[in-house]
């Protein structure tokens, strides 16, 4: 069976049981979470999660695997500020901490941006901070493939492949494919996905994927842009993103929505989860 969901919040009082029931809410069958706030690394205690009751909700509901996002303010490849990379490094170690505690066994990262140092700067810095935080009982860390806006690093498999090439536990580095990014990266997930799979495959190898994002794109193919479209009414449509959701060769990988909410047709000032609907059309 397809394993499809999108990302949910972590809040309130149930923490992870809400997340899981968001999930459920979508007929999903798993699911992505931040620990906290995306923009910024204020956490609760691993105790305040509610990991125990989400598991027992989830084991009554055929969730078998969720995922978790660590927040897009930690930037490895800062080389120009000191803080900033060693800030993401004690952050990331606790992430890693967190995602085993809530029993997830994978924990997505944006590379970093190498804010002018130059590609190879960043992913030296990347690489550094993999091996201050992995050893041989990590989580695997799943590296996002980027659109390329503004300085980010992981546009190409070959970006990622130079940062798996410098981290000793590689065995412990994982690929988040996520295809607004494909595709704004210059990626033809629309019109060969079997031909990106190749060039993945080539130099990172296919076995290496463990997540991947379902986006439409509001951009063209190459624009360098990441701006997440609702499924079918983006530049990819609908049908090439089925059948990567359908695709044998990733058929045991989670699956995660990140398209945006849309206005209620009940109230348009109301922002609502397409989630569930999008779920369907997929499934
Ligand atoms: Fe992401
Ligand atoms: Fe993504
Ligand atoms: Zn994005």
């Amino acid at each position: 069976m397809v394993k499809i969901g999108s990302h949910v919040s972590m809040s309130g009082r149930e923490m992870l049981l809400a997340s899981a029931k968001e999930a459920v809410s979508y007929d999903a069958n798993t699911f992505m979470v931040y620990t906290g706030a995306p923009q910024n690394t204020k956490r609760k205690e691993i105790s305040a999660l509610q990991i125990e009751p989400a598991w027992e909700y989830m084991r009554a509901h055929q969730i078998q695997e969720f995922v978790v996002h660590a927040p897009y303010i930690i930037n490895l490849a800062n080389t120009v500020n000191a803080e900033t990379y060693e800030l993401a490094v004690e952050f990331l170690a606790l992430e890693i901490e967190r995602t085993k505690a809530m029993g997830s066994q994978v924990l997505i990262l944006h590379p970093g941006s190498h804010v002018g140092a130059g590609v190879k700067a960043g992913i030296d810095r990347i690489a550094q901070g993999l091996n201050e935080v992995l050893n041989a009982d990590s989580c695997y860390i799943a590296l996002e493939t980027m659109a390329g806006k503004g300085s980010e690093i992981g546009r190409s498999f070959e970006e990622l492949a130079a940062i798996y090439d410098k981290v000793t536990y590689n065995d412990k580095l994982r690929v988040c494919l996520d295809l607004c990014h494909l595709n704004d990266a210059g990626y033809d997930v629309k019109n060969d996905f079997d031909g990106v799979i190749d060039r993945f495959d080539k130099s990172i190898g296919k076995e290496n994927a463990a997540v991947i994002h379902i986006n439409d794109s509001k951009n063209e193919l190459g624009a360098g842009k990441d701006r997440h479209a609702n499924i079918g009414q983006g530049t990819i449509g609908l049908e090439p993103i089925r059948y990567v959701v359908h695709h044998p060769a990733f058929l045991h990988l989670p699956k995660i929505l990140e398209t945006p909410y849309i206005p209620s047709p009940e109230n348009p000032e109301k922002k609502v989860a397409p989630y569930k609907e999008e779920i369907q059309i997929l499934r």
